[in-house]
Parts: structure tokens; sequence; C-alpha cells
């Protein structure tokens, strides 16, 4: 489903991504962490075409991400991207947020929008905020409105970038429910997080970043039982 070969990254003359592969599955859900500053989002943002790199390969099935002819509007709506700061527009409604994108992109229409918007919107738990704004929902609250805005397109896969790192600690666990309702769905997913609970729960694989370097990429077993790299088991030590 994704595909990762050897790509390399710089920010000017810093690479920021050295030689990063794996692969993902249908199916997979795979954790990302490491220390701050270890190219987590950097990668994911590549795999989605928000960052451009200078070196290797990313497939989203057939359609490569760095070819210059790829449409990324379309393959971004393709596979769904969760941020650590919910990114709603804070001038629309619920609604229009759940909409926009499905009218703009996908051309669906006001009602066929609504419809699936809403549907969603009552999976996450949120239906009767259907006409506030962002503004007037905790939290937690938006978050799920995010995934739900994503889910709206119809993804193949979802990317998570953080998405409780901002959030107070008592709503943590209402967006982690939706991400282990949908990775037990078998949704595709890659999500950078230090939730180790979810990763035990869910995770297929777990990767480890240090340095713009996938230091470790092992099943969940694996990473929890035996961590191979010294850095992997001090990030562990610290987080757990
Ligand atoms: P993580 O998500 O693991 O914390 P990032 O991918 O955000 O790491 O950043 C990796 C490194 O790249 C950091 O050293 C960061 O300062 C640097 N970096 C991130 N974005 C930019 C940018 N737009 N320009 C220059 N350097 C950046
Ligand atoms: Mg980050």
């Amino acid at each position: 489903m994704i595909s990762i070969q050897n790509v390399n990254k710089w920010y000017g003359s810093f690479q920021v991504l050295t030689d990063c592969s794996t692969e993902v599955k249908k199916g997979e859900v795979i954790v990302v962490c490491g220390p701050s500053g270890s190219g987590k989002s950097t990668l994911i943002k590549c795999v989605n075409g928000l960052e451009p790199f200078q070196k290797g390969t990313i497939l989203i099935g057939d359609t490569s991400v760095g070819d210059p002819k790829t449409d990324l509007p379309k393959l971004r709506s393709k596979v769904g991207m969760v941020f650590q700061n919910f990114e709603l527009f804070p001038h629309l409604s619920i609604t229009d947020n759940l909409c926009l994108a499905q009218q703009r992109v996908l051309g669906r229409s006001t009602d066929e929008a609504m419809e699936k918007g809403l549907k969603l919107l009552d999976r996450v738990g949120l239906k009767a905020h259907a006409n506030k704004y962002p503004g007037q929902l905790s939290g937690g609250q938006q978050q799920r409105v995010a995934i739900a805005r994503a889910l709206a397109m119809d993804p193949i896969a979802m990317l998570f970038d953080e998405p409780t790192s901002a959030l107070d600690p008592e709503m943590v666990n209402e967006v982690l429910d939706v991400m282990v309702e949908l990775a037990q769905e078998g949704m595709t997913m890659m999500c950078v997080t230090h939730e180790m609970g979810f990763a035990r729960k869910v995770a297929t694989r777990v990767i480890f970043m240090d340095q713009g370097h996938i230091v470790e990429d092992a099943s969940k077993d694996e990473f929890f039982n035996q961590t191979r790299s010294e850095r992997a088991q001090l990030f562990l030590s610290k987080i757990l």
C-alpha cells in the first residue's frame, strides 16, 4: 500500500532524512516514534506529498508521490492526514468542515457530502455538534472531527502526526479510542505517536527514528520485548 524506498531529504544543507525505507501493507498499523527532531513529521509529510524529498521513491499503491506528473491534491484526498493541531477551518461550521473537500476535490453534491459527513460525525460521537464551529468544541472533539473529515474522503490509508499530543490528558483516550476502532476495522495507518498503550493494542509494527534514520523497524512484540538499539531502549525507558 505504501512503499518508502531510500528516501533522503535535505532542508538546505541539513539532511533531515537519510536512506529511510519501509513498506506498509494493506491493513497494517505502523507506529512511528522517536525523539523530537528525529524526522518523524517530515517522513509522514513526504508520504503525503506535503514535503518534497530529493532522493528515493515513495509509492502509494502504484502512484509515485515524487513524480511531478502526479496529481498531489488527488493523492492527498486518498491518504488522510490528521495533525497535532486539528487544522479545522475555524470560520466554517463542523458540517462545512466535513463537506468542503468532498465537494471541491471529489465533486460530490451537497446532499451526498452532507450525508457522508453526518454519518461519520455520528461515528465519532459528535452528531449533536454538527452546526457548531470548531472554537466551540474541546480539543478532543475537534480532533475527532478532523478524523471524520479525513475519513469522509474514503481514504485508502490514514496518516497521523502526534494526534493526541496537544490535548489535555483527559481527552487523549476519546481520540485514541476512535483510532483503535479504525485500526480494528482494517484501516491502513501510519501513526506518529508516543502513546505506547495504543502501540501495544493495535500496532503491527513499530518504527523508531533517530536523527533522520529509521533505526528500528520491528514487529510490535520484537520492539517491546527485544529492542536492539541502545537509543531505542533509552527512549523507551524515558517514556514508559
Ligand atoms: P520530529 O517530527 O521527529 O520532531 P521533524 O520532522 O519535525 O521531527 O524535524 C526534523 C528536523 O528537521 C528537526 O531538526 C527540525 O528542526 C528540522 N526541520 C523541520 N522542518 C524544517 C523546515 N521547514 N526547515 C528547516 N528545518 C526543518
Ligand atoms: Mg513532529
